[in-house]
């Protein structure tokens, strides 16, 4: 027989187990993105800024092809970690597919998060990681994106995040882009 106690501790940890990636401990996509479209709501209602990081590890079939799926998946583990330590305890960071994640900023403008993707993106390429055989480093690319339009929805600033994170990629990876929301601004 379960007391109410039982029950509670169940029930939050199957809460736990819903909105968690099992890999890294992060959110899940689903949970990353059900948190950013209630703060982009907010962040629309009391008018201060909304920032978003997207962030792929490159090359990263490469570190699967030579290492292996288990050093991919220790690599993607650490990576989780490193981008944890860089940001605010307010601030959320999701794994929204294999090596790619999103970071939430809370009050913080585009050039906010251009300093705080540059602190991981720096972070990241100084970690040594064992692997088979030694140590190894690894790079990443970040694209940024805030919301300017109050009738912008959480859907297309990730749009623009993900347009500013292919430039970072085909501007040579291991670099942070900021979406210049090139049709509202161009002149
Ligand atoms: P780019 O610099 O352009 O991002 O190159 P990339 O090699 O990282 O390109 P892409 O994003 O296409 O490749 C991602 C690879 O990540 C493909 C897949 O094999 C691998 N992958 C996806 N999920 C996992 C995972 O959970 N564990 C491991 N070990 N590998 C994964
Ligand atoms: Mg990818
Ligand atoms: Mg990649």
């Amino acid at each position: 027989v379960l007391d109410v106690t039982d029950r509670k501790l169940i029930q939050e940890e199957l809460e736990r187990l819903a909105t968690t990636d099992t890999l890294t401990g992060l959110l899940n996509r689903r949970s990353i993105f059900e948190g950013a479209n209630k703060e982009i709501r907010r962040a629309i209602r009391y008018q201060y800024p909304f920032t978003i990081l997207m962030l792929d590890i490159d090359h990263f079939k490469r570190v699967n092809d030579t290492y292996g799926h288990a050093t991919g998946d220790k690599v993607i583990q650490l990576f989780a970690e490193v981008c944890l330590s860089c940001l605010r305890e307010e601030d959320s960071l999701g794994r929204v597919g294999g090596e790619e994640f999103v970071a939430v900023l809370v009050s913080s403008t585009s050039e906010g998060g251009r300093i705080v993707a540059e602190r991981m993106r720096e972070a990241w390429e100084a970690t040594e990681v064992d692997v088979p055989g030694g140590t190894d480093r690894f790079t990443v690319s970040i694209g940024i994106s805030e919301l300017v339009e109050t009738n912008e929805t959480f859907d297309m600033v990730l749009e623009r995040a993900d347009r500013a994170l292919y430039a970072s990629k085909s501007g040579g990876r291991n670099c942070v882009t900021i979406d210049a929301n090139i049709e509202a601004h161009s002149d």
